[in-house]
Parts: structure tokens; sequence; C-alpha cells
């Protein structure tokens, strides 16, 4: 098999899956009772907590640990929005983008239709998808709004692209508006550190860097700002997320932000970007014109062949072992065209013949060659220009 959806999901480490059972086994203990067993698992999310925080230039105590990328953007915004004083004088809005992950859209939404002093905005992409930043700064300085959340996205999951999240907190500072980024996407590939940034809130996830599935993380400025969503656990997560801890799945984080974040020459965010260019290298070679969604140098690529359907190319490759998607996993069933893609331009036909090809640093080169060759065979058999040459796996 190849894999390269490395968006949708990363294999766990190597040092995690030869430790599983080892943790599950020797820290079974819950991290909230007070004797030897309990204290020893407390230990291990400590040391995670610490870990994770450091990945983003953090503290452990601004950190809390959510089921997914998904809940810590729900918490987000919802928390921002249920804590805010009703509002009898004015209102309140929170500017967000066209492009946000499904669980910033629906949060948003969820809000926008029950808190009738709460407005929102979406700001539109350029052809790249990259968010207009001087529509945010113009709505946010021209505005007759109490105070306002602004939620974006760092690094888009379906086409790569890289939001300049500093520009866009330097306008929050202006007028003191408080700030939600989602970093899924770009932990570990582009530098996140709250010390400069200054952030209200940070949204990231385990399995997205090598880690397990069931654990995400909310970077929280202050605990003060927002209202958990998940009460009953008075002691753990500092308040804000009642549930026993998934040791486990949070030792892995921590074991993942060590091993993929904390890398100060940035290797394998290095190799990630080889690969990338080795792949569009080989796929000129090899093919008869594709088109690039957006082209940001990272671990996502989005490419479209026109006159082709996206879905049959994805279950022809999957066939042959090679495993890419059309977008975001989370939305594949919905069969509606991207709403990133949308956003930036393209026809619902365009969208339908792209495909989204996301990369790690543990792919290899071969594996690349591979996919690449792959592809150019079966877009030109779809196309009808096949000529019986090129290997399928
Ligand atoms: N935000 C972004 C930008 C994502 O790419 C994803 C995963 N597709 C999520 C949030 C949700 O992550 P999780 O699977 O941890 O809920």
């Amino acid at each position: 098999m190849i894999y390269l959806d490395n968006a949708s999901t990363t294999e766990p480490l190597k040092s995690i899956t030869d430790n599983i059972e080892f943790i599950a086994k020797q820290y079974y203990g819950n991290p909230g009772s007070t004797h030897i067993a309990g204290k020893s698992s407390a230990n291990i999310v400590d040391t995670a907590r610490s870990y994770v925080a450091m990945a983003i230039g953090a503290e452990p105590e601004n950190i809390v640990f959510t089921g997914s990328a998904t809940e810590a953007n729900n918490m987000a915004i919802r928390g921002w929005a249920s804590h805010l004083p009703s509002n009898s004088d004015g209102k309140y809005l929170i500017v967000t983008s066209e492009v946000e992950h499904d669980s910033v859209r629906k949060s948003v939404e969820y809000v926008e239709s029950n808190y009738s002093d709460i407005d929102v905005v979406y700001i539109g992409v350029d052809e790249y998808g990259k968010v207009d930043v001087d529509a945010i700064e113009d709505i946010v300085s021209d505005n007759n709004y109490t105070t306002g959340l602004i939620s974006i996205m760092h690094v888009n999951n379906e086409v790569g692209a890289v939001n300049d999240i500093y520009a866009i907190q330097r306008i929050a500072d202006k007028v003191d508006w408080s700030t939600h980024f989602d970093c899924t996407q770009s932990i570990g590939m582009e530098p996140v550190n709250v010390k400069d940034l200054d952030p209200d809130y940070i949204t990231f996830s385990s399995h997205k860097i090598h880690g397990l599935k069931g654990t995400g993380a909310l970077y929280i400025k202050n605990m003060k700002t927002i209202d958990p969503l998940i009460i009953g656990g008075h002691s753990q997560e500092y308040g804000m997320r009642g549930g026993t801890e998934n040791v486990l799945g949070i030792w892995a984080f921590g074991e993942a932000c060590k091993e993929i974040v904390h890398d100060p020459e940035q290797i394998m965010a290095q190799s990630v970007r080889d690969l990338y260019n080795l792949f569009c290298d080989e796929l000129w070679k090899k093919t008869n014109g594709f088109t690039i969604n957006g082209n940001h140098v990272g671990k996502i690529i989005n490419l479209r062949f026109d006159g082709i359907d996206g879905e049959t190319l994805l279950l022809l490759l999957s066939n042959v072992g090679v495993c890419i998607s059309a977008g975001s996993a989370c939305r594949s069933k919905l069969n509606v065209p991207s709403h990133v893609l949308t956003a930036m331009g393209l026809t619902p036909n365009e969208c339908r013949s792209s495909i989204r090809v996301s990369f790690s640093h543990m792919n290899t080169e071969d594996e690349v060659v591979k996919a690449a060759d792959n592809i150019a065979t079966f877009v030109s058999i779809l196309r009808g220009e096949h000529r019986g040459e090129g290997m399928l796996l």
C-alpha cells in the first residue's frame, strides 16, 4: 500500500506503536485518583501536556486535552459565545472564512442560529485558497460591534493554502478582539509560537502528526474567557473538559509532539517538501497536463485533471493500493462539490475533476514516484489516451 492521504490522518510513529501495550498495561490508573496507580497515570498526562505545550511555545496550564480537533474547534467557538454576557445594547461579531473545516463552519452556524446578539461574516479567499486579510481588516476596523472573535484556519486541509495568522492577530490586537486559529494542518509544517503570536485559542490534533486518533488540544490563553462544552469533571482538564483523561492517547500526543514538532532543523518538514516537489516533477513528466488548485509547497497538493472524474480516479488508485482522497475525509460521503474549491472560483465540474494528495516524512521517494506513475497511467486511460505504456503497481 502507498498511503498519500496524510491530511486525513497519519501513521502512528514507531516509538508509539512499540510502546502502546506497555503504556496501556502500566498506566491504567485513573489520573484523578490519589493512590499510586492514579498518580503515575497523572504523571504521564502531565509530561505529555508539557511536550504538547512546548510544540506551540505555550505553558502546560494553557493546554486542555479534548477528544479531537473537531471538539477543540467547537469548544473555542461555542464556548466563547456561551461565555459572553447577553448584549441588550449592542451585538457581537464572529469573523470567519468560507473555507474553514466543517467543525468550525457548523459551530459558527450553531452560534448564529442560537444567539440573537451574535452576527457572523464569512471572508472569501483568492484563487490560491488564501483568506483575504484586507477584508478582515476592513470589517474589524469599521464596525459597531461590542467585541468579536476572528476564527481562521492556519493551513487549509484541502488545498494547503497558508494563511498569515500573524497579520490577522495584529488586526485583532488593534481592536482587542479574540482570535481562534485552527492549526490542525500546520503543526509540524509551519511555525506556530504562541509567545510571538499571542492568540486566544489554538486548535490542534494528535492523529495529524503521527499520534493516535481520539486526542486533540485547545490552547486557551485565559481559561476565564470561555465556557466548557463538557461539564461534570471538576478536577479534570482544569474544569474545562469533563471525562476521565485518555491517558494512552494523551501520552501518544506528547510523543508525537516531541518527535515531530521539536525538530529544530525542520528535517521532517523539509523531507515532506522534497517529496512534494519530486511528486510534481514526476507528474509533469508523465501526464498530458494538470492544474494545481492553490499551489503551495507544504504537505498538501490539490490537483485537477480536467475531463476526468476524481472519484473514479480515486477508486482505480485504491484498487492498486494507492490511497489518496478527493478532499476532506469527513465530507467524502456528501457528494457535493468542495466548498473550498468553490470559494476559490472552481466550477462544479472542475471540483469533480480534483483530487488531494498529502505527504508525510514516513513516505519514501519510491512510493511517491510509483504513485505519480499510477496517477498518470489512470488519467491517460480515463482520457482515452492510453497506449499501453506506464506501470501499474
Ligand atoms: N480542522 C482541520 C483544518 C482539519 O483538517 C481537521 C481534520 N480533517 C479537523 C479540524 C478535525 O480534526 P479531528 O479529526 O481531530 O477532529
